[in-house]
């Protein structure tokens, strides 16, 4: 096959690991800078092009977009599925994924558990918002927040009120979640590849901080997850039309609850704690569905 990794750093652990896995089993694979792909939108002849060529012949897409480039990334993404190439996770599904808020409506749809959320416009409700999320202590984010930055715990109602009241003030969107203290500070990213979670890690927060991210100095190991929590990752990642992907599940007394969809999940934390090769079963996942299933939206977003 022809693959093509959407990847603005090739440098990446990531992206280097899907191209030594491409390469070993047999493919020819090349990085595409997401943002250096330009293309032509006609209803006929859609394509894609890079570096003055046109992009043509590449059998399967990856794409590792960023969250600061979802909207140019999903576009072409899109033009990929347009021109009936295979994207490993469609763009659709990729946007659904990074709005909090619309993730956490389709997993509810589907009954999947996850934290008392709330959401609101206006500083006039605040107090009821609070309420609505179970009180303080409670977890204020960013709609479009990553890597735990945006990401608040408020101790108190008085410090929720003023954070949400900030936030607001900022035009920041913002939801108010319960916050889960049996947790303590630890989450489970489990990997999704198709029907199954193929790896899972605890991550744990570093010492006085409650978010579990690697990059705010969390600290991961392998973890055995129960059948039940296998089966929530998967639940959550079919609902949002995602084939790969990083589902972040908390333990709490009333079982799993899923905090977020990750559309483009690191390899380099997982690979290391599980000692797996990911990458590879991403390609295999490619070479088995790149014919049967094409794309199944066609770029229709
Ligand atoms: P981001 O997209 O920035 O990673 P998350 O929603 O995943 O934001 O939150 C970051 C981390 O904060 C999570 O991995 C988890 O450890 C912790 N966390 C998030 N929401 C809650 C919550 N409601 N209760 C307890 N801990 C939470
Ligand atoms: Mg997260």
């Amino acid at each position: 096959m022809n693959i093509a990794i959407l990847s603005r750093l090739p440098h990446l652990y990531s992206t280097r690991r899907l191209v030594e896995a491409a390469q070993q089993r047999g493919h020819s694979v090349k990085v595409v800078d997401t943002l250096r792909c330009y293309m032509n939108i006609t209803s006929k002849n859609p394509e894609v092009h890079y570096g003055g060529k046109k992009l043509d012949h590449i059998d399967a897409v990856i794409p590792r977009i960023g969250a600061s480039i979802t909207f140019y990334g999903t576009a072409v993404v899109r033009q990929f599925e347009m021109m009936g190439v295979f994207t490993l996770n469609e763009s659709v599904a990729i946007s659904r994924s990074r709005d909090k808020l619309r993730s956490l409506q389709l997993l509810a749809r589907k009954g999947i558990g996850m934290p008392i959320t709330g959401f609101s416009r206006s500083p006039d409700d605040v107090r009821d918002l609070i309420k609505i999320a179970s009180g303080a202590p409670l977890v204020i984010k960013l709609i479009e927040g990553t890597q735990g930055i945006g990401v608040v715990l408020a101790e108190t109602t008085k410090a929720a009120e003023s954070v949400i009241e900030a936030f607001m003030g900022l035009k920041a969107n913002i939801m108010v979640q319960e916050y889960i203290k049996e947790a303590s500070g630890e989450d489970i990213r489990c990997f999704v590849i198709g029907d199954r979670v193929v790896a899972a890690m605890k991550r744990k927060a570093k010492e006085g901080e409650f978010r579990s991210n690697l990059h705010r100095g969390g600290s991961a190991e392998l973890i055995k997850i129960t059948a039940e929590e296998r089966k929530t990752a998967v639940k959550a990642a079919n609902a949002m039309g995602l084939n790969v992907a990083g589902v972040d599940i908390l333990r709490s007394s009333r079982g799993p609850l899923v905090v977020e969809v990750n559309s483009s999940p690191g390899l380099e934390g997982i690979e290391k704690a599980t000692g797996e090769d990911i990458a590879s079963m991403i390609i295999e996942f490619i070479e088995k569905n790149q014919h049967s299933m094409k794309t199944k939206t066609k770029g229709k977003g």
